[in-house]
């Protein structure tokens, strides 16, 4: 016979996998919802130069607000997003908002946005990207597009065709997540990425004294060079990363250290704060006398 506690346990898994079902159940009509309405947000985190610590980009990161308060974070609903074949439609409202959000920058600055491979399936991305463009007056210099490595796995010949097609459009793109895929040596060389974006998993509680990591930095950073692609590291949580990351030759620094992704409005009065300095800041030369 049974015991009560196996019995129990059972009966507890049912209800787990029950409760599982109606919480991706309520996800879903959330973004059936947003999608529908165009309730998604975008938030705007800063990129700033290693050398001085001024902005130079921001990534524009998707947001969901959950009705009772708080965000479902992208991490969830992305996945389900691609899923109910409703991507596309998000990642094109999201390339048209984030343009219209940078064409209200300072020329100087510049916009990630991320794409999800899904959106290569179809023929229309070019056509997105270029209307986006058009609609918001940005110009093509300014906008990043970010891709993930799982993109190259599949579809090669025509996803780099169509990276050339964006190419061509003026704008840049940005392998995103470097370091954390299966193959992330084996199509680099395929495609002239302008930027390679160090994935955080080798930065979170990185210091000095891992050497390993430290080598393993340091060479992901001098293949950029050689291949003559930017470097940015995200992540970074702490002075101490910041100037050990700036220290390997990265040109651009993420990470909540500088500041977490902003709402919209955040982002003007975050350009007249006076900028964080780098973790060593060169000195001043002395007065002279
Ligand atoms: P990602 O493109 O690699 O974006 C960077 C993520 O790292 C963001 O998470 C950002 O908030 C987080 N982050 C930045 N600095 C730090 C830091 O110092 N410490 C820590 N712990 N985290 C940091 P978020 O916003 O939750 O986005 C997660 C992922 O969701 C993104 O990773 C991206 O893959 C995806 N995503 C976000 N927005 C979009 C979008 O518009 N379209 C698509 N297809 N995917 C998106
Ligand atoms: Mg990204
Ligand atoms: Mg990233
Ligand atoms: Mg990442």
């Amino acid at each position: 016979a049974q015991s009560p506690g196996v019995r129990n346990h059972v009966c507890r898994f049912e209800l787990g996998m029950e409760d599982e079902i109606r919480h991706r159940r309520e996800l879903e009509a959330l973004v059936r919802d947003a999608a529908a309405n165009d309730a998604f947000e975008l938030h705007y985190q800063p990129v700033v130069s290693a050398r001085d610590g001024a902005p130079v980009y921001f990534e524009a990161l998707l947001r969901l607000r959950r009705p009772g308060g708080g965000y479902v974070p992208p991490a969830i609903f992305v996945p389900i997003a691609e899923d109910l074949g409703l991507i596309t439609k998000i990642g094109a409202w999201a390339l048209n908002r984030a343009c219209q959000a940078a064409a209200g920058w300072p020329e100087a600055l510049g916009v990630a946005v991320n794409l999800s491979p899904v959106q290569f399936g179809g023929t229309d991305l070019n056509q997105a990207v270029a209307s986006a463009l058009a609609a918001s007056g940005l110009a093509p210099r300014r906008l990043e597009l970010e891709i993930t490595e799982g993109l190259l796995l599949k579809h090669t010949e025509s996803v780099l065709h169509q990276l050339q097609g964006l190419r061509e459009i003026g704008v840049s793109i940005a392998m995103d997540d470097f370091g954390t895929g299966y193959s992330s040596l084996g199509y680099l060389w395929r495609f002239p990425f302008d930027k390679i974006k160090i994935d955080r998993s080798f930065i979170v509680g990185w210091e000095a004294n891992d050497r390993h990591v430290a080598h393993i930095l340091r060479t992901i950073v001098s293949l950029g060079r050689t291949l003559n692609m930017l470097v940015t590291a995200e992540g970074i949580e702490n002075a101490g990363q910041a100037a050990l990351l700036r220290d390997l030759g990265c040109d651009f620094l993420q990470g909540f250290h500088f500041s977490r992704p902003l709402p919209e409005v955040e982002v003007a009065p975050y350009l007249l704060r006076p900028r964080l300095s780098l973790a060593e800041p060169r000195r001043a030369p002395p007065p002279l006398q």
